[in-house]
C-alpha cells in the first residue's frame, strides 16, 4: 500500500453522509465521500425545507446541500464524485473499497446510501415523468394548484402528501389496494377528515393516459367490483415506498424491509460497517435525523478506528 489511505470511506453524499463526512474530519480522521451524482441526495429534490432547525425562513435542499457540501470540505473532507464498486472485508479487520478512483483499504466504512423510490412500471409511468406523473408532492404539487390529482399508495408518505396536495386542490383522490390504511392512525386520520380527499380503497391503476405533453386521465382497477373504469385527471402522485440501496453489503443484517439493521450507535452487525439515514431502519426519515445518524456514526467510527489502532479514545 504506497499512498496514504483514508481512515473512512462514506458511501453516499446525502444529508447523512455530508453531516458523517464533516463530523468525522473534524475528528481529525481522514474522510472520503463517495457521490454518484450530486452531493444532497433526497434533500436535492425539496423545493422549501421549513423545518431544518436554524433558518427562520424556509430554505431550499439545493442550498441546504451545498452548505452540507462545502461545511465537510472546510474540515478538510474529500468529496469523490464517482462510484462505489464493492466494499470487502478482509482478514486484517479491514475494507478493501473498490471505486471508480481506485481501491483503498480503510478500518471504517459508513453506508449512507439511502433508498430508491418505487415505481408502479405501468404503461404511460415513463411517458409522463416530468408532465404529471411525479414522486414528490412538494417538488411538483404547486404546479397543479386547483387541478384534479391522484395520489396512489398506503402508506405515511402517500398519507402526508395527500395532506400537502390538500392544501393546493379541493379534488384529490388517493387509492390504495388494501381496504384500510398502513399509515400510522394519526395521519390517516387526518387524510379520511379532510374534505378535499376522496378514499378509493381496493383500487389499483392499470395505466397513466395522455396527448403526449400532459396527463389526460387515468385507468384504474376497482378489485371490491372487479371493474376497470377511466376517469380524467390533470397529475399522478406515486408514494409505494422505497428500496434500500444496501447491494454493496450483502452480509449486513437487514430487517423485513431489506433496511440496514443498527444499534443507536449506528453499527451494523459487521465490525466497522455503520450505517446511517434513509438506508438503515429508522422509524422517522427526515433530514435532520439523517444528519443526526451522521453524527453519531462519525463520533462512533472514530471511537472504534482508535481501538482499532490500538489508541485510547479521549
Ligand atoms: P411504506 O412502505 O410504508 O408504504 C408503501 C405503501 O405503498 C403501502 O401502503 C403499500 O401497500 C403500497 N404499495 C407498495 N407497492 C405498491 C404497488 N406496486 N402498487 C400499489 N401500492 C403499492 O412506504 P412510505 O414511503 O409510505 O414510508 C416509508 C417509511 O418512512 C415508513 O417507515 C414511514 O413510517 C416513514 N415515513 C414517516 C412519515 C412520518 O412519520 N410523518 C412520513 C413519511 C414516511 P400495502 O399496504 O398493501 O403494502
Amino acid at each position: 500500500m504506497s499512498e496514504k489511505q483514508p481512515d473512512i470511506i462514506i458511501i453516499g453524499g446525502g444529508a447523512a453522509g455530508l453531516s458523517a463526512a464533516q463530523y468525522a474530519a473534524r475528528a481529525g480522521l481522514s474522510a472520503h465521500v463517495f457521490e454518484e451524482l450530486a452531493p444532497g441526495g433526497l434533500l436535492l429534490v425539496i423545493d422549501k425545507l421549513e423545518n431544518y432547525p436554524g433558518y427562520d425562513a424556509p430554505v431550499s435542499g439545493f442550498e441546504l446541500s451545498d452548505k452540507f457540501a462545502k461545511q465537510a470540505e472546510h474540515f478538510g473532507a474529500v468529496i469523490h464524485y464517482g462510484s462505489v464498486e464493492s466494499v470487502q472485508r478482509n482478514d486484517e479487520d479491514l475494507f478493501t473499497v473498490v471505486t471508480s478512483d481506485g481501491t483503498f483499504t480503510v478500518p471504517a466504512v459508513i453506508m449512507a446510501t439511502g433508498a430508491k423510490r418505487r415505481e408502479l412500471n405501468i404503461p404511460g409511468e415513463k411517458d409522463y415523468q416530468g408532465k404529471g406523473v411525479s414522486y414528490c408532492a412538494t417538488c411538483d404539487g404547486p404546479f397543479f394548484k386547483a387541478k384534479r390529482m391522484l395520489v396512489v399508495g398506503g402508506g405515511d408518505s402517500a398519507c402526508d402528501e395527500s395532506l400537502f396536495l390538500s392544501k393546493l386542490s379541493g379534488d384529490i383522490v388517493i387509492v390504495h389496494r388494501k381496504d384500510r390504511f398502513r399509515a400510522q392512525r394519526s395521519i390517516a386520520g387526518m387524510v379520511e377528515n379532510d374534505s378535499h380527499i376522496e378514499i378509493r380503497f381496493m383500487h389499483t391503476v392499470n395505466r397513466i393516459i395522455g396527448d403526449g405533453n400532459k396527463i389526460t386521465s387515468v385507468s384504474l382497477h376497482d378489485s371490491s367490483t372487479n371493474r376497470d373504469y377511466e376517469e380524467p385527471f390533470d397529475a399522478v402522485f406515486i408514494f409505494i415506498g422505497s428500496d434500500p440501496r444496501t447491494q454493496l453489503v450483502p452480509d449486513a443484517e437487514v430487517d423485513e424491509g431489506g433496511y440496514l439493521i443498527t444499534d443507536e450507535w449506528m453499527h451494523t452487525n459487521i465490525p466497522g460497517l455503520f450505517a446511517v439515514g434513509d438506508v438503515r431502519d429508522t422509524p422517522f426519515r427526515q433530514v435532520i435525523t439523517a444528519a443526526s445518524d451522521g453524527a453519531v456514526a462519525a463520533h462512533a467510527a472514530a471511537k472504534y478506528i482508535d481501538e482499532l489502532r490500538g489508541q485510547a479514545y479521549v
